[in-house]
């Protein structure tokens, strides 16, 4: 009863009902409130913190230097459930998609890209599915199971770190669902990976991907971090987006420009456009001309994407050719552009591939 309240009292949009609660739902600042809460010692929160997500233990037994008894009651109060990997598929380009279970049965999937350079990034879910329907999208098409907790978002990385035994260098939040949708706990996400005593990850080094929520634009470029920006455009003709995007009609091209032409002034911070191009709907010279029209006077970067296939849809790749003569194009415009590589299309793993939502019995 008392989180309940205390969550209320702190206006904090998320009230974490206390029969089910668990350590990973918790952010830096909630476990420090928790620990008073039960009367144990402040410095105890920075010690648990530790072991969960720089160590990455799997139950508080592991946590050595806590007492036998604030273990136990820790384990009554917030019990600390760790997802199973419950599938693992390598690609030929080396990338791995892991299919992560947590302890209600939810899916998420998660992409580790390792390059040559040495460079290791990986792609996390910030909800189990995805209630955005684009129609391009596999993810999309299962619908939402629920939205993830910090912590397991956080465990999608040290999964990764454990099975590469690597560090990671970035984060993209690309994978199922809609970070701003899930605002709050993707930034207490990112702010355990960004800290220096957990992942210590750059905050220029991670990514955000929206399909182009605007109260979440407007909250991002209030944030200290500098995290990175990346919004799904697809198409800069309100018709033609709001067919491939219908769940974004109300937050149109319009307002969405206006947010990030705010977004740009506030931050001074380059973000990213993603521009899956797909044949006969979004490729021809207007959408390009609207395309450019709509990159003016924003600080952008145009990612094109080879559109990944997905079973049973309609929407086809252009060719490589096409990509390369529309990159071109934008840059004799002014629009800095580069191709996306699309990586862990054989492992369905690419980009609007993850469609694993279903729920397995416990
Ligand atoms: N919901 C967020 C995060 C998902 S990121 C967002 O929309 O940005 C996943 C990226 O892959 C998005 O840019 C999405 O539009 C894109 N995508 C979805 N389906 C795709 C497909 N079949 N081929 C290529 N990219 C796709």
């Amino acid at each position: 009863m008392q989180l309940t309240q205390w969550k209320s009292e702190s206006s904090c949009s998320r009230i974490i009902r206390v029969m089910d609660a668990h350590v990973k739902q918790l952010s830096i600042e909630d476990l420090s409130s928790v620990v008073r809460e039960l009367g144990i010692p402040r410095f105890r929160a920075d010690q648990i913190l530790s072991w969960l997500y720089n160590k990455g233990v799997g139950s508080y037994d592991e946590m050595t230097n806590l007492p036998r008894s604030m273990r136990e009651q820790l384990d009554t109060a917030y019990p600390l459930y760790c997802p199973s990997i419950v599938d693992r598929q390598t690609s030929m380009d080396g990338s791995v998609k892991y299919l992560l279970k947590f302890q209600d049965g939810a899916l998420a999937e998660t992409v580790a890209l390792p390059s040559p350079d040495g460079r290791l990034s990986v792609c996390v879910s910030s909800q189990s599915g995805c209630a955005m329907a684009c129609a391009f999208c596999a993810t999309g098409k299962a619908g939402l199971t629920r939205d993830l907790y910090p912590g397991e978002i956080v465990d999608q990385l040290l999964s990764v770190q454990s099975d590469f035994d690597e560090r990671i260098t970035n984060v993209v939040v690309m994978g199922q669902g809609e970070p701003f949708a899930n605002y709050d706990n993707v930034i207490d996400a990112l702010r355990i990976i960004n800290h220096p005593k957990y992942l210590n990850i750059g905050a220029r080094h991670i990514t955000v991907s929206t399909c182009g929520i605007i109260k979440g634009i407007e909250r991002l470029s209030s944030e200290p971090e500098q995290f990175t920006l990346a919004i799904s455009l697809h198409s800069a003709e309100q018709a033609v987006r709001d067919e491939l995007m219908p769940m974004m009609k109300q937050q149109n091209l319009s307002n969405l420009k206006t947010s990030l032409v705010e977004y740009t002034q506030k931050t001074n911070r380059r973000f990213s456009f993603e521009y899956a191009l797909m044949s006969g709907i979004n490729d021809s010279q207007k959408a390009l001309d609207a395309l450019k029209g709509y990159c003016k006077g924003l600080l952008c970067h145009v990612n094109l994407i080879p559109l990944n296939e997905i079973p049973s849809s309609p929407f086809k790749p252009v060719s490589a050719q096409t990509m390369e003569e529309w990159k071109t194009s934008l840059e004799h415009s002014g629009i800095p552009a580069s191709v996306r590589k699309s990586r862990g299309s054989d492992i369905a793993g690419a980009c609007g591939q993850l469609a694993a939502t279903a729920r397995f019995d416990k």
